[in-house]
């Protein structure tokens, strides 16, 4: 087969590109994807009791860029959803990110109000203030309390089951993020344009993928075909350091780039609604980081509903999927090694996503990256 673009992996990265290339350069494209299906870890579908499911964990389509939405409505109507988290802490559900609403719901009323009028005081209202900032400017009194309080009732054990790492082991700009939001509002994103598509992200990747120039080979890896394509260029969506040693390449550095992995159970019930909100943490009791309950996230209308428990666990090639780079300095430095070596390798193939950039995107950073890319073209 000839055709003039071969790209690795149908998620976002990948589809977005091949759509572009098909509808405004005219070029005949080859899609690889190792997986059954389309779409990459937004895939969703229908599961055994009709309802809409996603397959690899919940997925909220958020963003402040009005061209990457703007973009994908060509493609899907949205449904409007703003996420909702709750956190079960001290036996309490509150609000998460913890804001002035969990304050209240955990905290008597006038130790709440005093509090409050501190944060106010301090850092004004509407604002998100990193719970370390807090630790670091607070050396006692009620905000040291709360920035102590937070940190070891939300953070610390969240974070040691989703990484299996403590805090002060992941790189500073991971947990310099972690916000106390002085504000009243309890959405889980602040983000201008917020919601899922309507008719679902499979729906929506089909719509993408759907042009005369775009062909599609699904449980196929790139491996398997590359010496029957003839093609110009290559755009490689998947884990860059694979790459390289699947090419035969050995570097007096080479090693793997780690990953955390997720394993998801799934649970059907017949109720309504299993919770109150799309997604409950738990940062403190059981092996699970959170639940999630689809209906509250897809608005479909159907009897029962589906619900999912998140358990993080270690990557193993081959074994299990690799959902997120792990966010140590020393893992981004050894990724930059291997983008010297991909630097090298541009006439030919490039490389794009979250997997070959070892860099965790939400899905309207992977549409950026995407039409960023084609516009270097
Ligand atoms: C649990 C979880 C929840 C998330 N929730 C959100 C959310 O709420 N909101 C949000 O904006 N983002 C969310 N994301 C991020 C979102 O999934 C990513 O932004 C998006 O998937 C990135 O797309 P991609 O194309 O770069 O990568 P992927 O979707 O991973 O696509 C890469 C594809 O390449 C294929 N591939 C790899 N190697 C090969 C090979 N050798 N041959 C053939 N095919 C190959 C893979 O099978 C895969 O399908 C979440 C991610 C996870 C893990």
């Amino acid at each position: 087969m000839k055709v003039d673009w071969l790209i690795v992996g149908a998620g976002f990265t990948g589809s977005v590109l091949a759509e572009r290339i098909a509808s405004q350069r005219g070029q005949k494209v080859l899609i690889v994807e190792q997986r059954d299906h389309i779409a990459g870890n937004a895939y969703d579908y229908y599961d055994e009791q009709g309802v809409l499911v996603h397959q690899y964990g919940p997925h909220i389509f958020h963003t402040n860029m009005k061209p990457v939405w703007d973009y994908l409505a060509q493609f899907t109507e949205w449904r409007s959803y703003y996420h909702h988290v709750l956190g079960i802490i001290d036996g309490k559900t509150v609000p998460v990110p913890f804001n002035l609403n969990s304050l209240y719901a955990l905290f008597p009323t006038y130790y709440a109000d005093k509090i409050a009028q501190q944060l106010v005081e301090k850092y004004g209202f509407n604002v998100k203030v990193p719970i370390l900032k807090i630790r670091e400017s607070a050396s006692s009194g009620d905000l040291k309390f709360l920035a102590d309080y937070i940190y070891e009732n939300v953070f610390h054990n969240y974070t040691l089951k989703q990484w299996n790492l403590k805090p002060e082991e992941l790189a500073a700009s991971v947990t310099a993020r972690v916000p106390i939001y002085i504000s009243r509002d309890d959405r889980y994103f602040q983000d201008a344009y917020q919601g899922l598509p309507q008719a679902g992200y499979t729906a929506l990747f089909q719509k993408l993928l759907n042009h005369p120039n775009i062909k599609l080979l699904l449980n196929t890896t790139y491996q398997e075909v590359i010496e029957e394509i003839q093609y110009q260029k290559m755009i490689f969506t998947g884990p860059i350091d694979q790459f390289f040693e699947d090419q035969g390449y050995i570097f007096p550095w080479s090693a793997e780039l780690p990953y955390r992995s997720l394993y998801f159970k799934f649970f059907h019930t017949e109720q309504e609604y299993k919770q109150p909100v799309g997604t409950i943490n738990y940062p403190n009791e059981y092996h699970y980081t959170r639940t999630t309950e689809y209906k509250h996230l897809t608005g479909q209308r159907v009897y029962g509903s589906t619900y999912i428990e998140e358990y993080p666990q270690a990557y193993k090639r081959g074994e299990n999927i690799p959902y997120y780079p792990i966010p140590k300095e020393e893992y981004r430095t050894l990724y930059k090694k291997y983008q010297v070596e991909a630097e090298k390798l541009k006439d030919r193939v490039l490389f794009a996503g979250r997997l070959a950039d070892y860099q965790y995107y939400n899905m309207d950073q992977a549409v950026a990256r995407a039409l960023n890319l084609f516009d270097q073209l």
